[in-house]
């Protein structure tokens, strides 16, 4: 389970006094299991698409469903869907073992036990297992992301939803990173709606790519239709096709 279906999503703000259409009729389906990359430039609506699919922001019209269920005024915490921020967004006064439990302690009636041992498991997998008892400050921002990671992991949700998660790390890093989302969402299948303005990530990482300009979709398909059938002159430019 993990389909979403975006039925015209559309998000206004207001910007003193005056609309602001930051996303425009958004119309889209993501098929369980799959990992979809959600780009294009900074600004054209891809942190208020996620946003709208969290619950973290109420879309102006338009509607989310989940596995068939309508969740547009569903709060985040009932959506079974893992959100992995930018800039981390761990609690600072926490360890990482801390970080990693506190939703778990909320939202499940797991006991300690079964909660530490589903904590380090998911540390193993992310390559943070010495790190549990350090906290935010104490840790590169590799290893930030890493908690963050494994904070989405160990809820065992249903979707990922990540946005430009790696954006902050040198790209040496980031490459390694590529690869080991790549490898986990291989391993777990969860359905994964992946934000970044770099097209290099989005065409090495998506089985599919949704290409947003100015809170429209222009382009939604594989990396490949996408880089040789072009739909219009922005998708060309902003992938990089063959002219
Ligand atoms: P992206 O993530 O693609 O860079 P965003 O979704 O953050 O783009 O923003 C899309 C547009 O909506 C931008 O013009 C941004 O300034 C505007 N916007 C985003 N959040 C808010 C907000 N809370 N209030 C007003 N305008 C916003
Ligand atoms: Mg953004």
């Amino acid at each position: 389970m993990g389909r979403i279906e975006v039925s015209n999503l559309r998000k206004v703000f207001d910007a003193g006094g005056n609309d602001l259409v930051a996303v425009d009729d958004l119309d889209f389906t993501i098929e369980d299991g799959e990992f979809l990359v959600l780009v294009g430039p900074s600004g054209c609506g891809k942190s208020t698409t996620l946003r709208c699919i969290s619950g973290l922001e109420t879309p102006t019209s338009g509607e989310i469903v989940l596995d068939g269920e309508n969740v547009t005024r569903a709060k985040p915490k009932d959506r079974n869907m893992a959100m992995v921020f930018q800039n981390y967004a761990l609690y600072p006064h926490m360890t990482a073992r801390e970080n990693m439990s506190f939703g778990l302690k909320m939202t499940t009636d797991l006991s300690n036990e079964e909660i530490d041992e589903r904590v380090e498991n998911v540390a193993e997998m992310t390559g943070i297992e010495r790190n549990l008892d350090q906290k935010p400050g104490e840790l590169s921002g590799g290893q930030q992301q890493r908690v963050a990671l494994g904070r989405a992991i160990v809820r065992d949700p249903e979707v990922f939803l990540m946005d430009e998660p790696l954006s902050n790390l040198d790209a040496k890093l980031r490459s390694e990173m590529r690869t080991e989302l790549q490898n986990l969402q291989n391993d777990f299948g969860v359905t994964t709606i992946y934000v970044t303005h770099d097209q290099t990530e989005a065409m090495t990482m998506g089985d599919r790519i949704a290409i947003l300009d100015d809170g429209e979709l222009q382009q939604i398909g594989t990396p490949l239709e996408c880089y040789h059938t072009p739909v219009n002159k922005f998708v060309a430019g902003f992938i990089g096709s063959p002219s």
